[in-house]
């Protein structure tokens, strides 16, 4: 039994697992202390919580629990690392580099600097979505300080060489952030091998909750020291004041655990439902063309446009399918795909293309039911 809509949107959120809410009910009304009142019982539990999530998420991570920073979201995590390294280093250089494709968390943020008295590179990938490291070695100088480039990109689901990069930023004694929040939980995340000093996550784009995210900041010698970006109490060691959000934190350490126990599963299951989604659209629509590299693609994406359809015809025909044309950051503001005309695609190509998510909620049957609805309404479209 299928159950409308048909949720493919999982690169914009997706659903809460039921594990994770079971596992946050305690802390709203029974653990609802303040980590940082620490007079009394109810404070103590509250923070005993908070660093045990901290503790498990380290352990996931492969990290130290005193290399988490918890906030509210990858956006977060994405300003308080390109702000808090800007502010902090800039008399040492004023220059950073990004790509076209970033999330406009980090692409908004660099931009702020760039109107503030520092200096960006921003690079386009190349026409399959992936950045070219030689290009981005290319462009370091003496006085870049920042090297920020995502691990998946969240339109077209491309995997970006970030281990290589991140190598490259340690010998050249350069900061490189990454922005993993489409990434974790569809490849390994290991933070003891990816060498990168700054890593962003999200709880909700992997079935935790909106609202909490992660900002991972490598201990070295010497310290790290990021500007902070909010003024406050002192909390999470001064780096992100405000009462931490005890719920949401165990709500991210419980999403996180399941991501790990049941990776293997997770991943062959979703790959076989993209695969046979792409193989669907291959066999009954003609001018079906995917939209960047296949091999290095998150396994839960695809991003496709077919010949001569106008995405819009799609959403007015199609009600029982939730599907995206781009980011839910870009379409909400009605503009075209970014990341798309980065890869080199015309308008014309823009407009007809479609983006998938899928998810572990997703089955067979759905992507099925999927196929045969747009090969009816394309072929019916291309009729007229
Ligand atoms: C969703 C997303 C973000 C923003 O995460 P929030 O937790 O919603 O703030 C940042 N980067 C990428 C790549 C994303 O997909």
């Amino acid at each position: 039994m299928i159950s409308f809509p048909i949720y493919l949107d999982n690169h914009s959120t997706t659903r809460v697992d039921d594990e994770v809410i079971e596992a946050m009910l305690p802390y709203f009304n029974k653990i609802y202390g303040n980590p940082s009142s620490t007079q009394h019982k109810v404070g103590w539990e509250a923070e005993a919580v908070v660093e045990s999530s901290r503790n498990k998420i380290a352990e996931i991570l492969k990290c130290e629990p005193d290399e988490i920073i918890f906030t509210s979201g990858a956006t977060e995590s994405n300003n308080l690392a390109i702000l808090g390294i800007a502010l902090a280093y800039s008399s040492r250089g004023k220059h950073i580099i990004t790509t076209a494709i970033e999330h406009p968390s980090v692409l908004e943020p660099v931009k702020f600097l760039a109107k503030n008295g520092f200096e960006t590179t921003i690079i386009n990938p190349e026409p399959n979505g992936i950045v070219s490291i030689d290009k981005i070695f290319s462009k370091i100088r003496n006085d870049t300080i920042l090297v920020t480039v995502m691990t998946a990109n969240n339109e077209i689901g491309t995997l970006q060489p970030v281990k290589e990069i991140a190598e490259h930023c340690v010998k050249e004694n350069i900061f490189f952030h990454t922005d993993a929040a489409q990434a974790f939980g569809k490849i390994q995340l290991n933070l003891s091998d990816l060498k990168a000093d700054l890593v962003s996550l999200s709880g909700h784009k992997t079935h935790g909750p909106k609202g909490v995210g992660i900002l991972f900041m490598r201990k070295k010698n010497p310290r790290i020291r990021l500007h902070k970006i909010l003024y406050g109490g002192g909390q999470e060691k001064g780096l992100r004041s405000g009462t931490l959000n005890v719920p949401l934190i165990v709500g991210i350490r419980k999403c996180f655990e399941i991501v790990c126990r049941d990776f293997e599963k997770n991943y062959s299951f979703i790959k076989s439902l993209r695969d046979h989604l792409l193989n669907g659209f291959l066999t009954f629509i003609d001018g079906t063309h995917v939209n960047g590299s296949m091999e290095l693609r998150l396994i839960n994406n695809l991003n496709v446009r077919f010949e001569e359809i106008n995405s819009d015809m799609l959403y007015k025909r199609i009600k029982d399918i939730a599907f995206s044309t781009s980011s839910a950051c870009a379409s909400g503001k009605g503009e075209e795909s970014s990341v798309l005309a980065a890869i080199g695609l015309s308008e014309e190509q823009i407009k007809s293309s479609v983006r998938f998510g899928l998810s572990k909620y997703n089955s067979f049957e759905e992507i099925d039911y999927v196929i045969q609805k747009f090969s009816e309404v394309i072929k019916d479209l291309r009729k007229k």
